[in-house]
């Protein structure tokens, strides 16, 4: 089917209006029309060619929310007209032991990327949520809860499950005390979700003048990165770190926050960080670790736990033709905390 998305050309190139074709659904997929998509700092990255490894013409976007508009024969969960939504996966292999057990984020074969992978049959470049229409196999569709604002919803299917899966794979829930460096995307959602389940939560940022929004989110406090004071006396005062920078950046300053046995958990970065002394590792037994998105099965019940307890994202509203403004900001950490863009601006023809 033709359809029209907002594409780079190259990592130097605004993103403008693009025409392209979606593959016609096999007989397990689902065609939505995209009504909201989120723009993550991955999208930024991916655009600008960050990671060395983009390919282009580039469509960005893995915070999608839509409604279905057509099905193939064998789909056997969605109906036309259900309110759907698809996150940073949209294929893997589905036979290997990660697959079996629910976590096709870390496929054997490698997942199939919303944007930036290719297509497990037609090998075609895939290409993401800034465009009017999707095509998707239903296994890697989720569905969205009763009750759940479609508007705001679509960031938690990247900024929420990235930070609610390592929240329990380390147990986060009442007793412990979680730290979130960075409050952006996923760092508010990393505060809103860990308080949503009970833990005692810190943000560490660089920003004093986020210390109002941190306790409005759910943060017990906000703890300036920079103060050596305050980062002293905070010493030993950690379980599990959760860290969102998107840069490069110098860990030796957190990992004396960890008690022992703590982990922090590195979901932002992809790439070398600064010189690590393992001293306050060995020393105190701490641990770092990383963590990518989360399984289909972990994105559905985020999905739900949210919906049960009311959990939403803090967006700002954008119309498609705003991208370019909007990444300029993002880059600043000049947005509290995501934009989602309105799909209906991006009008066909
Ligand atoms: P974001 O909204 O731009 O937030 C990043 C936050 O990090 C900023 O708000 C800022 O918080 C802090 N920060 C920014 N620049 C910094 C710097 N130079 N030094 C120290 N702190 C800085 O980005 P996001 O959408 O949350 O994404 C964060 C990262 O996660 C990106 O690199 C993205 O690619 C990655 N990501 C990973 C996964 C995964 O699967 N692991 C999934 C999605 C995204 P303060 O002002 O509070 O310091
Ligand atoms: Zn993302």
């Amino acid at each position: 089917m033709k359809t029209l998305g907002y594409a780079c050309t190259s990592a130097h190139a605004p993103l403008a209006p693009f025409s392209f074709e979606r593959r016609a659904p096999r007989a397990n997929d689902i065609v939505m029309e995209i009504l909201y998509c989120g723009v993550c700092h991955s999208d930024l990255h991916w655009a600008r060619n960050d990671w060395g490894w983009t390919v282009f013409p580039a469509i960005p976007g893995h915070e999608i929310v839509g409604r279905v508009i057509e099905i193939g024969p064998d789909v056997a969960k969605y109906k036309i007209g259900d309110y759907v939504a698809v996150g940073c996966m949209v294929d893997s292999c589905q036979h290997c032991d990660q697959c079996r057990k629910d976590e096709e984020q870390l496929c054997r074969e490698g997942n199939t990327g919303t944007y930036g992978g290719f297509d497990r049959f037609t090998k075609e470049h895939t290409l993401g949520g800034y465009s009017k229409h999707l095509v998707v196999r239903e296994e890697f569709v989720l569905r969205m809860p009763d009750g759940l604002d479609l508007a705001k919803a679509a960031p938690l299917l990247c900024a929420g499950i990235t930070t609610y899966s390592p929240l329990k794979t380390w147990k986060a829930g009442p007793g412990s005390r979680v730290g979130v460096i960075g409050l952006g995307g996923l760092g508010h959602m990393a505060v809103k979700l860990a308080a949503g389940m009970g833990a005692h939560v810190t943000v560490l940022s660089r920003s004093p003048d986020k210390a109002e929004d941190a306790r409005a989110l759910g943060a017990a406090a906000l703890l300036v990165s920079t103060d050596d004071d305050a980062m002293a006396k905070a010493a030993n005062g950690f379980d599990l770190i959760i860290d969102t920078v998107p840069v490069k950046h110098d860990l030796n300053p957190y990992m004396p926050l960890l008690d022992v046995d703590g982990t922090l958990v590195i979901v932002g970065q992809i790439g070398p960080v600064a010189e690590l002394s393992t001293v306050p590792l060995i020393l105190g037994r701490r641990r770092i670790a990383g963590s990518p998105i989360g399984g289909i099965r972990e994105t559905q019940e985020m999905l739900d736990f949210c919906a049960e307890k009311n959990i939403l994202p803090d967006c700002e509203m954008i119309r498609m033709d705003e991208i370019n403004e909007a990444f300029e900001r993002m880059e600043k950490s000049d947005v509290r905390y995501r934009f989602v863009i309105d799909m209906a601006s991006l009008q066909v023809g």
